[in-house]
């Protein structure tokens, strides 16, 4: 009421040598606009605190503002340089073969419009010694904070009969056994015939030392000749990246 006052005595003493019915008129009129913009602020102010505040539109809101952001995700492609990972039963090289498969991932993922941090992108690797790499990689995603980070590798074994992919997840990592489930499944549709479940994990260095959901994606064993062939061929790198990626979606959701 202050407000209107002082209101009302200014329009007042503008019109102080006017006519003293134009001045009520304008002291009403002002009056009124303060009125109306008051209902409608508080009209107004009712919708911010309930869109803030209460119930379902909160999440809408939230969802909104994640669509908004494109998220971001590392893709490591494991190994490098000096360091050659797995020598396949076919001299495929581990390094190699997760490369070609994680730079697919990239463009895949770009496509949908993903934010995507590479680890290494040649065939470098990207410290001078085993423990430094790991390091960095580990750096690299802890500074980043994707949503999810993937490491691409292959497994070996000592029997040839061993075979198929499998994900790797941190065991006290609740995202990431989600990540590894969804990815595991989205993997069949490179290899239907797989059977391999994703797999709890407590030691390895990048799995503990992250402090977002990370999985390890072993595509397959470069132990086993026939898996070996498949993943040096291109079709199939392919196929792989394509799960990859579908998994990865999956994961956003
Ligand atoms: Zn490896």
């Amino acid at each position: 009421m202050k407000e209107t006052s002082f209101f009302c005595i200014y329009i007042g003493i503008v019109y102080e040598k006017g006519d003293v019915f134009l001045r009520r008129k304008i002291g009403i009129l002002g009056l009124l606009i303060l009125l109306v913009c008051a209902v409608i602020g508080s009209q107004k102010a009712g919708e911010y605190l309930y869109k803030n505040y209460m119930g379902s539109d909160t999440k809408e809101t939230a969802a909104e503002a994640k669509q908004g952001e494109k998220p971001v995700i590392v893709i490591d492609a494991g190994h490098g340089g000096s360091d050659p990972g797995k020598v396949g039963v076919n001299k495929a090289l581990e390094k190699d073969v997760n490369l070609a498969i994680a730079n697919k991932v990239k463009s895949l993922m770009e496509k949908q419009g993903v934010k995507v941090i590479m680890t290494r992108e040649d065939e470098n690797g990207i410290a001078n010694s085993k423990a430094e790499d790991m390091k960095e990689r580990v750096a690299i995603i802890n500074r980043e904070k994707p949503v999810l980070a993937v490491s691409i590798h292959q497994n070996s074994y000592g029997g040839e009969s061993i075979h198929g992919a499998q994900v790797f997840y941190y065991t006290h990592s609740k995202g990431g056994e989600k990540a590894a489930g969804i990815m595991q499944e989205a993997l069949l549709a490179a290899d239907p015939d797989n059977t391999r479940q994703a797999k709890a994990n407590d030691t390895y260095y990048m799995l503990k030392k992250t402090e977002v959901p990370v999985i390890i994606v072993e595509c397959g064993f470069l132990s086993n000749y026939e898996e070996a062939e498949k993943l040096v061929n291109e079709e199939y790198q392919d196929a792989l990246a394509e799960a990859v990626c579908a998994g990865i979606l999956k994961c956003l959701e």
